[in-house]
C-alpha cells in the first residue's frame, strides 16, 4: 500500500490494558516492521511512565498523554516521521480515539480488535458508541 510510517496506539493495540510487558508476538511484529524499514511512533493517551518504558523497549519514539481524539499528538507524530501523510497509517483499537484522531489528520487508519475486553472507565463509554457504529463489535 506504499505505507512507510506507522503511528501505533499502545493499550489494547500492542499490549493488553492490564499487561506490564509486551508479548513475544508483538515484539516480533515490531521487529519485522523495523527490518522492513517502517518508521514508527507510539501515540498513547496513557501516562508517560508506562508509554516511555514500552517505547524504549521497542526502540521507537513516543508521545504519551496524547489526548486522542484531539489531533495534536498525531500531528506531532506525523512531523516526527518526516513522511508525506499518504505514506502513514494510524493503527489502534478504538474508533473514537485512534481512528478519529487519524482521520482528523487526513491519515489512513487501521482499526484492530482490542487485545482484551478490560478497558479504562472512559473507554467503556467510547466502546458503547463503537458498538452502535460497528455491528461486528457486538452492536445491533
Ligand atoms: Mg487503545
Amino acid at each position: 500500500m506504499g505505507k512507510h510510517g506507522l503511528i501505533v496506539d499502545l493499550d489494547n493495540t500492542l499490549m493488553g490494558f492490564r499487561q506490564t510487558e509486551l508479548c513475544e508476538d508483538h515484539l516480533a511484529w515490531c521487529e519485522r516492521a523495523h527490518e522492513r524499514g517502517f518508521r514508527m511512533v507510539m501515540v498513547s493517551n496513557n501516562f508517560t511512565e508506562r508509554v516511555t518504558g514500552i517505547a524504549r523497549q521497542l526502540r521507537i519514539p513516543c508521545i504519551p498523554n496524547a489526548l486522542k481524539p484531539l489531533p495534536f499528538g498525531v500531528m506531532r507524530a506525523v512531523r516526527m516521521l518526516e513522511l508525506p501523510r499518504e505514506r502513514i497509517a494510524v493503527v489502534g483499537d478504538q474508533l473514537f480515539t485512534d481512528v478519529l484522531s487519524g482521520k482528523l489528520c487526513g491519515l489512513y487508519t487501521i482499526l484492530t480488535e482490542p487485545i482484551e475486553a478490560k478497558d479504562f472507565p472512559i473507554t467503556k463509554v467510547f466502546r458503547y458508541f463503537e458498538r452502535l457504529m460497528l455491528p461486528e463489535r457486538g452492536g445491533s
